[in-house]
């Protein structure tokens, strides 16, 4: 099976726009600045913690095609600090007891979930209940069944249903994904990529199973993941792994460090790593026939940049990834299009993640056909 960025038509042209020079390339980023929006799309962010706080809110007052409409938010002290910066009308301002109200709010059109995992779903279907689309961060949830059930829920609703996988809109790792597509290098045959970094305090939810659903690979092994099927183009076919707990104090209840290996159909084969221990793994590589080319790093908020095997640097612009993935999802409302990021690329990585665990837990190569 293919992904996405191979199936769809605009991404091959949003690579091909990444490819271009610098000037071309700013459309991506602008997202048409050329002619203003009928009208914008109203975003409530759901959970105002660190992300929403230091990313997506700012990030909304850089967007095109949407703006800040409303909150949902179980802190009444919160709630007033972002009323009176954001200039959030009372009306506008939601708990999770109470937001089922917003079914009769038309400033709202998207609910954008940014609590730990393990709420997505719950919250997910609220909004969607409420007739709501929704933009959900990653990963989608702990589990195949509560992804399938936000699906459901969504199309029951007849609303949208996107990932923040921000990295479809940024444009380093599109180049990437244009060098494999087009075979600069030839074939890819070999794709390394991990991601990690050392977890900071030890009673924080993404150290609780029951709340994250797992541990760097949940949380940051995604991206890893991510980047081997949008290089590959292709869906793995068999997966192997092994965990880690040196710390098993902070590491009782998740991993520590991961290694897992993953191959595709065509017999490209990768190995992958997550970690929440060591600083410094925070790239990828794809080794073709003729050459190798990759991001490090290669998944920040900025600074993402990376080489080839002839000498060129991948060094395209940095854009506000937040900004770039919610105006894209704004615009596929507005135009009743699908977005290049729906559900069922977040349940994929839910399928593969869950089998990576189970031959961690096992021992045993698991088959994903
Ligand atoms: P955070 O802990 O800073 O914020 C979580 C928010 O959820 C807080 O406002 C908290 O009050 C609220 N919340 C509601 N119910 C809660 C409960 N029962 N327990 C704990 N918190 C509860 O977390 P974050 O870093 O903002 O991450 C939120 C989501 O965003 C996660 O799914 C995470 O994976 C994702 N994320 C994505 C990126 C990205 O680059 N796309 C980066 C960071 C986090």
């Amino acid at each position: 099976m293919k992904t996405n960025f191979q199936n769809r038509r605009d991404f091959i042209k949003t690579t091909s726009l990444a490819a271009a020079s610098l000037p071309l390339f700013g459309a991506l980023n602008s997202l048409a600045q050329d002619s203003a929006p009928k009208r914008k799309i109203g975003f409530a962010l759901l959970g105002l913690g660190n992300l929403s706080t230091h990313q997506i809110a700012p990030a909304l007052q850089k967007t095109k095609f949407c703006k800040l409409a409303g909150i949902v938010t179980g802190h009444p002290a919160k709630a007033e600090q972002w009323k009176v910066q954001y200039n959030i009308p009372d009306k506008n301002i939601y708990n999770y007891d109470n937001m089922d109200q917003m079914a009769d709010n038309s400033d709202i059109d998207v609910v954008y979930v940014v609590t730990p995992n393990a709420l997505h779903a719950g919250h997910t279907i609220k909004a969607a209940r409420a007739g709501k689309h929704v933009l959900c961060e990653k990963p989608m949830e702990i589990s195949v069944a509560k992804c399938q059930q936000m699906i459901d829920e969504c199309k029951k609703a007849g609303k949208q249903l996107a990932i923040g996988y921000r990295l479809h809109f940024e444009p380093n790792n599109l180049e990437c994904v244009r060098l494999a597509r087009e075979k600069t290098f030839g074939d890819v045959r070999v794709i390394e990529a991990g991601f990690g970094f050392p977890i900071g305090d030890p009673t924080q939810w993404r150290l609780k199973k029951d709340l994250a659903g797992g541990g760097p690979l949940m949380d940051v092994g995604i991206y890893a993941l991510q980047a081997t099927r949008y290089l590959s183009g292709e869906e793995p076919v068999e997966v192997s792994a092994t965990t880690t707990v040196t710390d098993p104090v902070k590491f009782k209840d998740i991993e520590e460090s991961i290694v897992w290996q993953m191959k595709f159909p065509s017999g490209i084969i990768s190995y992958n790593s997550a970690s929440y221990k060591v600083p410094g793994i925070a790239g990828f590589k794809a080794f073709a026939d003729r050459g190798w080319f990759g991001l490090d790093p290669a998944y920040g908020y900025g600074g993402i940049s990376g080489q080839r095997s002839d000498g060129q640097l991948i060094q395209l612009p940095q854009v506000d990834q937040f900004a770039a993935e919610m105006d894209d999802f704004a615009q596929c409302i507005l135009e009743n299009r699908p977005t290049r990021v729906p559900g069922e690329e977040g349940l994929r990585d839910l399928k593969i993640m869950m089998a990576i665990y189970e031959s961690a837990k096992t021992g045993r190569k698991i088959s994903l056909i």
